[in-house]
């Protein structure tokens, strides 16, 4: 139980952390604080002054939105602009509902609109024609845009019909264009901003609007205030929404009209993953009574509307400690630093590790063991340490110095020309190795089911296996040693690294772990070439002939097949049983819709060669002569096929005329 002194101590506590936020979040775009701890505070902040009201305040930011910096012209808007409420769960947004719905004995119609994390902005259009555009600022006062809005195209110069009238939208920028431009700036060893929304802001009070031009911008508008004879027609929220499309603006196309609460709980479930596919960022969805007249009776609080609320998704960013730096060697012999974070709850799981990227990054970031630190977490994506936060600990904590030996066998680090990062220099290093046959049975690589890390590195440790060819000569005695095998699990292992060997020539080429070589060039590969030992001819000038192969990579690939080590290594794999062939994709299309039939014996080659010679050339071959036949390619002693090609009026072709054929289309 708080004493009236230690809530007085408490609110102003939070008055000055929340000030001082909205001040870093809305003036310098650069957040201290995640949006789930700001809203935690404020909602604690509320809760004290709705207990003890005579400790509210006029300057408490419950009582206000935004801020307002003076970097342009502010402008006084026409129409306050309002917050949401906002809540994280099910139940409170129920109450909420509910009590609505008792006041007016009815149960309400509401609309569900995806809450995209963007800037506010009110817009003005005067006969149809776009006047103004102002930043939401403080709610009363923002800043006037207009000439940066002007450049994003999602805002309409004119309307389709002549109307005054006001509305309301959020300034985003899609996902992509925001890793793009972060990318750019890192490049250029610019700011990058913290996520799309700040950037989206940034962007857009730039004082030079051809900057703003440059930047991928763009606008759902969420509310009309209708002006004219327009606002006696429009009797709900949803028809507001239909007419603002109809006037040419940007409506987001999963908005949805539900009957009552149940209907928009669903929504949110629904959105709640699936937003993770759209190319622009939601913080939750905005749940509004369809009906106007009830909006209006309603009314507004000192800084949101009654007649809406936000239901927001579990954080996607929180804050944390950072415990320790932990340190593992990857299957190149890179050394990866991976953040061991005090466990903390995230879009909905516990988080206690982060990736950290590489060590360079730790030393921009200035990241320090003890740090608070900004955590993301987007859809499937591994959480990552996006930024240590601005803390008072932070300058008392010692630098972060990289390691100069390797964490798991000792051997010293060395730099790679080209490349961000430091590798352990030893070869058989024993991380290295474990991660080199732990990514080897990778679904990616061979697939092999039931062989994860913990039995790799038993396996490894009990000297079974020291690489990935040794898998395939387990036993079933060999695996029930272990410890963490039993008799049913022994079998299951062994059946699927024996059933792995059968794997295609592209799961094989990923799992060599070749330099540059992950899936997708292993797809290429694996279309131009039948096998591993084609691979071991093919000289660098054939690779970085082929379409997706640079330089770069085609020097990479053929330095591996020209490794004694490693051919070695595709030696025993072969005679282990593992010698995939692919069926290359076609070399040219001159033979494409050609029937061949061959007969009699050729002289430079088998007919199994000519065979695979048609069809890599996009041609096909029958065993028998029909009318469907184009071609009869003939060598010595040719039997009846060649008799019947005559009768039938086939053209007939010589080892020569076929040679021709197909080199003739080479030149
Ligand atoms: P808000 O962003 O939570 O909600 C209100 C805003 O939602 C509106 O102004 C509007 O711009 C937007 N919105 C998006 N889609 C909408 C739709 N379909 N319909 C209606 N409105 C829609 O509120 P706010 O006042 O802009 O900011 C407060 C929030 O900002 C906090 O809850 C917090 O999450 C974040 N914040 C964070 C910090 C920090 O330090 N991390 C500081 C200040 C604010």
């Amino acid at each position: 139980m708080m004493t009236d002194m230690s809530v007085e101590k408490r609110i102003e506590f939070l008055k000055e952390e929340i000030n001082k936020s909205n001040y870093k979040y809305y003036v310098e775009e650069n957040p201290y604080l995640s949006d789930f701890e700001y809203d935690k505070m404020f909602a604690e902040l509320k809760d004290l002054e709705n207990q003890f009201p005579l400790l509210k305040t006029p300057d408490s930011p419950t009582q206000r939105v935004g801020s307002i910096s003076e970097k342009f012209f502010s402008h006084k808007h026409k129409y306050r602009l309002y917050s949401l409420d906002n809540t994280y769960n099910y139940e409170e947004l129920t109450i909420w509902y509910e009590k609505i719905c008792k006041k007016y004995e009815q149960n309400l119609e509401l609309v569900c609109e995806l809450k995209i994390d963007g800037l506010a902005i009110a817009l003005s259009y005067e006969n149809g024609l776009f006047e103004l555009g102002v930043t939401r600022g403080d709610g009363i006062t923002g800043e006037n845009i207009t000439q940066n809005l002007k450049t994003v195209k999602a805002i309409p110069l004119k309307l389709f019909e002549p109307k005054t009238l006001e509305v309301r939208g959020e300034i985003y920028m899609p996902k992509t264009s925001f890793e793009k431009l972060n990318e750019e700036a890192l490049n250029k060893g610019e700011k990058v901003f913290a996520n799309p929304r700040n950037a989206a802001s940034g962007s857009l009070r730039q004082l030079d609007s051809t900057i703003t031009a440059k930047r991928d911008l763009s606008m759902f508008t969420y509310t009309g205030i209708f002006e004219d004879n327009l606002e006696k027609d429009i009797k709900t929220h949803y028809d507001g929404m239909l007419k603002l499309k109809e006037l040419g603006f940007k409506i987001n196309p999963n908005i949805r009209l539900v009957k009552d609460i149940q209907g928009a709980i669903e929504y949110c479930k629904e959105w709640e993953n699936k937003r993770f596919d759209l190319n622009y960022a939601t913080d939750g969805v905005v749940i509004k009574i369809n009906n106007i007249a009830i909006q209006k009776d309603l009314g507004f609080t000192a800084r949101a509307p009654k007649w809406a609320t936000a239901f927001k998704f579990p954080p996607e960013e929180v804050t944390t400690k950072l415990l320790d730096i932990e340190l593992n060697t990857g299957k190149t012999g890179i050394i990866t630093p991976v953040a061991v974070l005090e466990p903390v709850q995230l879009a909905g799981s516990t988080v206690s590790r982060a990736s950290l990227h590489n060590f360079d990054e730790i030393s921009r970031l200035d990241i320090r063991i003890g740090d608070t630190v900004l955590i993301k977490k987007a859809a499937e994506i591994i959480p990552k340490v996006i930024k240590c936060m601005d803390t008072k600990e932070h300058t008392a904590l010692p630098q972060y110095k990289p390691p100069k030996t390797c964490p798991s066998c000792g051997a010293p680090l060395e730099e790679r020309e080209g490349e961000v990062g430091l590798y352990c220099t030893n070869p058989e290093c024993s991380q290295l190795m474990c991660a080199k046959i732990e990514y080897w049975a990778s679904k990616e690589a061979m697939d092999i089911d039931y062989v994860g890390p913990s039995i790799i590195k038993q396996l490894y440790d009990k000297k079974f296996i020291s690489s990935p060819a040794d898998l395939y000569k387990l036993t079933m005695q060999d695996l029930t040693q272990m410890d963490l095998i039993k008799e049913k699990s022994a079998s299951n292992i062994y059946n699927s690294i024996q059933n792995s060997k059968t794997r295609p020539l592209n799961r094989l080429l990923t799992a060599l772990g070749i330099r540059y070589v992950g899936k997708e060039t292993a797809d290429i590969l694996a279309g131009e070439f039948a096998s591993v030992e084609d691979l071991t001819t093919a000289t660098i000038e054939d690779l970085a002939s082929i379409e997706g192969i640079g330089d770069i990579i085609a020097k990479s690939i053929y330095d591996y097949f020209h490794n004694e080590n490693n051919l070695k290594f595709l030696e025993e794999l072969k005679d282990l049983g593992i010698n995939p062939m692919s069926k290359p994709k076609p070399k040219s299309n001159i033979l494409a819709g050609k029937i061949f039939v061959l007969t009699g014996t050729l002289k430079n080659m088998t007919r199994d060669e000519a065979s695979s010679i048609i069809k890599s050339h996009g041609g096909k071959t029958s065993s028998s002569v029909s009318k469907k036949t184009d071609f009869v390619l003939a060598g010595e002693n040719a039997g009846s096929k060649l008799d019947k090609a005559q009768n039938l009026g086939v053209i007939i072709l010589t080892e020569n005329d076929f040679l021709e054929m197909i080199n003739g289309n080479k030149e």
